[in-house]
């Protein structure tokens, strides 16, 4: 995938002795390859390596900073201003109208939107204004009930205008978010109804939201859009799948604005807000660490957790216990380790595949051990193994993999400081 493509071109820049301009233009093609690749639009792409390759050989590095550092950073920079500029979302009263064709993920995402604000403090409601697909208002409905948000809709009104309108004069909330039809193509009537539904609501956003798998079509409606009704924020769905993404990337600048969020699977908590220095920090390996203490901090609110140990190396398997509480509700594993910046190498993908029922297993194969266990592990030896496996029920393989488990993260843990460092020290530079 591009994120790997691109950390292949700028390992292979790592091992060069010199850089030069040989160096230089084969990172260039490498890039363009993997950008290509991505379905990233191919002008946009030429565009890129052209200025990539004339300011990595026209500027001199500044003081201190190896050429190495220097082109990184150039790169750096110049992804993160593929990708848009960054997009403000505010907290006060607002009205938010989703556009995009259907199945790009409107509805999905206007529930996730809707629990985003609900948990920033905001009083939020819903307007289904999709008359076009069948069970559109129960779609939504159920989605908002679990998030406790009101619906407004009306299943056996044909006229989203006027369901609009009645939500609007009916509705108290602070946030108003507006989920619309969408077709599978871009017709006139379904244009002059966004048209129309921009004007009744006096719309403080109008987010388009686009599916990660789009290739170039994604230029056309973005580029539809935009004229409709002057979009100032992009979603991009499913940025989980195997979908390339560039496509609909570079179909930001046809609207001239950024990316707001990225969605990241189908449950309602897969929404994460979209920050073009943290996005691309996080593509080219340097990890997203504003991102990762963030969502971090959420998670362990009411947990307990001392982060700042943690990331001082002093890791017992106490903190990893609480660790796997909060860890649960920080959402899939796999989502919160491709925060972390990896120096280049590849997470074991066993430490992807802990499953919640595997973290289940863990915890009470914690249960059996001492609090001399739990507060310093190098004290577990092989009779402590068995001990602790008759205690919990567990195989003795099932232990010994907790312990692998938990140097791991131990590990990870450790590198994180570093890499936080490595990357501060990079940015000072500059
Ligand atoms: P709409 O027609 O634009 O309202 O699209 P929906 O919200 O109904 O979504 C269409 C399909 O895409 C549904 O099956 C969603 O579950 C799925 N979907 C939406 N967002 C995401 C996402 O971020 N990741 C994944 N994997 N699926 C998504
Ligand atoms: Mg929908």
């Amino acid at each position: 995938n591009l994120g790997s493509n691109l950390k292949d071109a700028l390992r292979k820049l790592a091992g060069k002795t010199v850089i030069d301009r040989a160096a230089v233009e084969e990172l260039v093609k490498d890039l363009q390859r993997a950008l290509l690749q991505a379905d990233v639009n191919v002008k946009q792409v030429m565009q890129l390596s052209q200025t990539i390759k004339k300011r990595a050989l026209d500027e001199q590095p500044p003081k201190g900073v190896t050429a190495r550092e220097h082109v990184l950073r150039i790169v750096y920079e110049e992804l993160v201003a593929l990708v848009g500029q960054k997009v403000e979302v505010t907290l006060g009263k607002q009205i938010i109208l989703m556009a995009g064709l259907q199945g790009s993920g409107k509805t999905t995402t206007t529930a996730k939107l809707a629990r985003f604000f609900k948990r920033k403090g905001m009083r939020v409601a819903v307007i289904c204004a999709d008359t076009f697909r069948p069970g559109a208002y129960t779609q939504i409905k159920t989605l908002c009930d679990k998030v406790h948000v009101p619906c407004y809709g009306d299943p056996s009104e044909h006229d989203a205008r006027k369901i609009v309108r009645e939500g609007l004069a009916q509705l108290k909330e602070e946030v108003i978010i507006v989920d619309t039809q969408g077709r599978h193509a871009l017709e006139d009537d379904l244009i002059t109804e966004i048209i129309d539904l921009n004007e009744i609501t006096k719309a403080t956003h109008r987010w388009l939201v686009l599916d990660a798998a789009l290739g170039q079509q994604a230029r056309e409606q973005a580029r539809r859009f935009h004229e409709a009704v002057s979009i100032d924020g992009v979603i991009i769905t499913k940025m989980d799948g195997t979908a390339k993404g560039g496509g609909a990337m570079s179909a930001v600048a046809e609207t001239g604005s950024g990316i707001v969020f990225i969605g990241q699977g189908e449950t309602i908590e897969d929404l994460e807000w979209f920050d073009p220095n943290s996005y691309i920090s996080r593509l080219l390996g340097m990890g997203d660490l504003k991102a990762l203490a963030e969502r971090v901090q959420e998670s362990i609110d009411e947990q307990d957790i001392d982060v700042n140990a943690m990331l001082s190396g002093k890791f017992t398997l106490r903190d990893m216990y609480r660790q796997l509480e909060a860890v649960n509700k920080m959402g899939p594993l796999k989502q919160v380790l491709s925060m972390l910046p990896l120096g280049g190498m590849d997470l074991p993908t066993e430490a992807l595949d802990v499953t919640a029922s595997k973290m289940g297993k863990y915890r009470v194969i914690m249960d059996s051990m001492t609090a001399t266990e739990l507060d310093d592990p190098t004290v577990l030896n092989g009779s402590r193994i068995q001990r602790i496996a008759q205690g919990a029920g567990a195989q003795l393989e099932e232990v010994r993999e907790l312990i692998k488990y938990y140097k791991m993260m131990k590990r990870t843990f450790k590198g994180l400081k570093g890499g936080e460092k490595g990357m501060q020290r990079l940015m000072k530079k500059f």
